[in-house]
């Protein structure tokens, strides 16, 4: 199962040793010091969540997220990050969605129901759906598949120190509800600066800002150029080969580290109109420190729940619901389902659709997909990476670890390295080779 216990922490230099099958590779990766510490992620392995955030697909059309989370026969609602209209793929998307759907739920149930509503899901919106539910009167039960709580909000303490393997920023503080709720859990926030930012070649010179600055502001315009020119729902590949954007080494670069990186998705798997409809990031980005996992745990506060509990099918009964699970069968008024796409999708997460009569839910989930993002996590026991927040990579090989953050303290040198999409999902199941392949890009670093 590959759930936080299945990123494994290499902590000796000897758990590189595979990283030497790696033709010449490694040779050149040598020039930087030896990592004394890593995890790596799996999330596109792992089952209960089968890859990063979801995305929408060409073709598919903005209005699914709201056909998706309709309440079907007054007893089943869909929620999750995929689902929030305004920032989906992210904590705040679905805290929101949670919430949302447990309004609507309410609205179509009756109160004189004692039997709680199951949810499906401890991740941020299953919490939210049910704190909700629970302000509203209603008696609820929460399951989850993995033995702990948070879904792809993780946080791993086994580097000495909280390091988050899933989110880690607040994208967008201005009005978002969760800088007051981290907040209070005292945990800190420091603001990212994207100006903060050296990118390098694989020869380890150093490209001047103003042209990095210029290669993101020329893919901002193709994109806007091929939304104004494109036609509804294409792929952004497809608007992008219209435009003629270039396919040289920073272009790429930048379409990496500005949108796959982002969105967790290649553009030949993303829609066009999926830039359209993201809320403004207003009041910029923080990252957290200190470990998501005490939010968490303040959102779960008195909550009941079981975990180690996947649901193996969700059906209606005559006047309610049931969902089979493998510490029993539970009875309840209605279902809060907030499984992931990626496992609604390859069927982690058996629904009887047709029983609910939610075959346009079904239809309207289908619009989406899950993209994938993975990060490698590395200390040293010096720091060797020139003093900025972020660094790029340029012209590494098939676009992975484009991008990387810095995430050092004082005492400890660390960094983070992303990729996603295609390059995300091909990675070595080996994390030797994977931090291997990390080395070989951060070599331009030195
Ligand atoms: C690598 C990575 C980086 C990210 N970075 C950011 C970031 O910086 N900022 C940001 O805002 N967002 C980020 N996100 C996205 C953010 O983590 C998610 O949008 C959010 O946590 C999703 O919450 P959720 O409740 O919708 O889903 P989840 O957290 O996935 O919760 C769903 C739960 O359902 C459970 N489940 C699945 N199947 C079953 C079953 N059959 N039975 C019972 N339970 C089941 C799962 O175990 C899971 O706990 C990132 C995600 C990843 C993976």
């Amino acid at each position: 199962m590959a759930d936080v216990s299945r990123r494994r922490v290499l902590q000796s230099i000897g758990a590189f040793g595979g990283a030497s099958a790696l033709n010449g590779s490694v040779q050149f990766a040598k020039r930087i010091p030896t990592p004394n510490g890593a995890l790596v992620t799996h999330w596109n392995l792992d089952p209960w969540a089968r890859g990063s955030y979801a995305v929408l697909r060409p073709g598919a059309t903005w209005g699914a997220h709201r056909g998706a989370t309709r309440v079907a026969a007054q007893r089943f609602v869909l929620a999750g990050e995929a689902f929030d209209q305004v920032a989906p793929g992210t904590m705040h998307g679905a805290l929101r969605s949670g919430r949302q759907a447990a309004n609507e739920l309410h609205a179509a149930i009756t109160m004189t129901d004692a039997r709680p509503v199951l949810i499906i899901g401890a991740g941020l919106a299953g919490l939210s759906a049910a704190q909700r539910l629970r302000q509203l009167g209603h008696q609820v039960l929460v399951v989850d598949a993995r033995n702990r709580l948070g879904g792809r909000v993780a946080t791993s303490r086994t580097l000495g120190r909280p390091v988050e393997l899933g989110a880690a920023w607040i994208h967008g503080t201005s009005g978002n509800e969760l800088v007051n709720l981290v907040a209070k859990q005292g945990i800190s926030q420091t603001p990212t600066n994207y100006d903060d930012l050296v990118v390098r070649l694989p020869s380890r010179s150093t490209i001047s800002p103003s042209v990095v600055a210029a290669a993101q502001r020329q893919l901002s315009s193709a994109v806007e150029k091929a939304q104004a020119e494109g036609e509804d729902s294409m792929s952004l590949q497809a608007g992008l080969d219209r435009v003629a954007y270039p396919s040289t080494a920073l272009a790429n670069w930048a379409l990496t580290t500005e949108i796959v990186d982002e969105y967790a998705d290649d553009p030949v798997r993303l829609n066009l109109e999926h830039f359209n409809n993201d809320e403004d990031p207003r009041g910029g980005d923080v990252m957290v420190g200190g470990g998501l996992d005490r939010l968490v745990a303040k959102l779960a506060a008195g909550l009941p729940l079981r975990l180690s509990c996947p649901a193996t099918a969700i059906r209606p009964t005559a006047r309610g619901v049931e969902v089979a699970t493998k510490l029993g069968v539970f009875s309840g008024s209605s279902v809060v389902v907030t499984a992931p796409i990626g496992v609604l999708q390859s069927g982690g997460c058996p629904i009887d659709w047709n029983g609910f009569g939610a075959q346009s839910q079904f239809a309207a989930m289908q619009q989406f997909s899950m993209g994938d993002l993975e990060k490698v996590i590395l200390t040293y026991p010096k720091k060797f990476w020139p003093n900025h927040q972020l660094m790029g990579l340029v012209g590494t090989p098939s676009q992975r670890f484009a991008e990387v953050y810095d995430l050092s303290t004082p005492t400890q040198p660390m960094l983070v390295a992303f990729t996603a999409g295609a390059a995300a999902r091909s990675l070595p199941s080996s994390d030797a080779q994977t931090v291997a392949l990390a080395q070989l890009a951060l070599s331009a670093l030195l």
